[in-house]
């Protein structure tokens, strides 16, 4: 390694540790409130050492999963963790990047336990086309389980010829209280994510930010949102802010768009819309710093991102840090991270 790159990874890991407030640690089972990130990249083009956006809240016990992107089963399968004993699951909005992996666990949680019937409802809350993903979903596991089913005596339950579906969809067309499980609360608020679709359309395309409240601390999943709009209000005295952090800076945006327009040999219109697409309808890590600062949030969780190295992760904690006092964590896929009584720490990687 050059002079320059020890120095580079020194500059890198001193930040690191400045930013990521590596106090003593409570365990992982010392902390009724966890958050276990099964998927930190952002946008579909798959990579290949982040999955797609997932994350699992784990409270008292109980898990509730935050979108399903691609890759979502492989991450739990390396937690240890079955699928089939998480019971609800939120999509924050539909694009494919994180939904695509619902099949992949609605087929474990099937085989194992649904499709006796053994196993209660698996409820699935989202925007509008939740349950036309959902029916879409069960549709498509369906034929492959055929066949375990034609072979008599059958343990599944069918009604009319089709299997019953033991998934349920609850579909949210409105913003404030959305579930209340006595363990949870969870507040929406529609954001600016889908900005740019016309408006005539856009009640079919839905997409929120969600309030949790834990007996821990209030933690808030921004999704994928813009600078503007409802996140603010939503993030207000906030623990814990779970933010995209979809660019690094302006600098970023425009080599990484510069790149794929050449790449795809992309129309200057076509190029407009997708740099317009990241800065009106994504965040970057001063408009991060500023939503975390003005919202008085404690703590600041990056995910939904793309850095190049562990540099350029540092870069990330500290583009926010300009703007946000606080301390700022930028973790990967299978990091965990605990609450306990509002304050974050670092608890270690769920990888086995
Ligand atoms: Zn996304
Ligand atoms: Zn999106």
């Amino acid at each position: 390694m050059s002079g320059r790159a020890i120095r580079r990874c020194l500059v890198a890991l001193s930040a690191w540790a400045a930013a990521s407030s590596l106090t003593a640690a409570p365990g992982p089972n010392a902390s009724r409130t966890q958050i276990l990130f099964l998927g930190t990249a952002g946008g579909p083009p798959l990579r290949f050492d982040r999955s797609e956006p997932s994350t699992l809240l784990i409270v008292n016990g109980r898990e509730y999963l935050i979108d399903c992107g691609i890759g979502t089963t492989r991450r739990l399968v390396e937690a240890g963790i079955d699928s089939s004993q998480i019971r609800t699951i939120f999509f924050t909005h539909l694009h494919a990047d994180h939904d695509m992996g619902l099949a992949d666990v609605m087929a474990n949680d099937f085989f194992e336990g649904g499709g006796a019937g053994t196993a209660g409802p698996f409820d699935i809350y989202g925007p509008p086309q939740t349950k036309q993903l959902v029916d879409a979903g069960f549709q498509f596991i369906s034929v492959g389980f055929r066949p375990f089913a034609a072979a008599p005596p059958t343990a599944y339950r069918i009604r009319g010829g089709s299997f019953v579906s033991p998934f349920v969809a609850h579909e949210i067309d409105h913003d404030g209280l959305v579930f209340d499980d006595g363990n949870v609360r969870v507040i929406a608020a529609e954001n600016s994510h889908y900005v740019m679709i016309p408006a005539a359309t856009r009640p079919q395309f839905k997409t929120y930010s969600y309030r949790v409240e834990t007996a821990d601390g209030v933690i808030v999943f921004s999704g994928d949102t813009g600078p503007s709009g409802s996140i603010g209000a939503i993030a207000k005295g906030a623990d814990v802010l779970i933010t995209e952090a979809s660019y690094r800076d302006t600098q970023d945006l425009d080599e990484s768009i510069s790149a794929r327009a050449a790449r795809n040999h992309w129309s200057p219109v076509v190029t407009k819309r997708f740099r317009d697409h990241f800065v009106h309808e994504h965040l970057d890590t001063a408009e991060i710093g500023q939503l975390a600062a003005t919202a008085r949030a404690r703590a600041v969780i990056l995910y939904h991102y793309d850095p190049a190295d562990e540099a350029d992760r540092a870069a990330y904690v500290s583009g926010v840090k300009k703007n946000f006092a606080g301390p700022v964590f930028a973790p990967g896929d299978l990091d965990r991270l605990c609450l306990s009584s509002g304050v974050l720490a670092a608890c270690g990687s769920a990888r086995r």
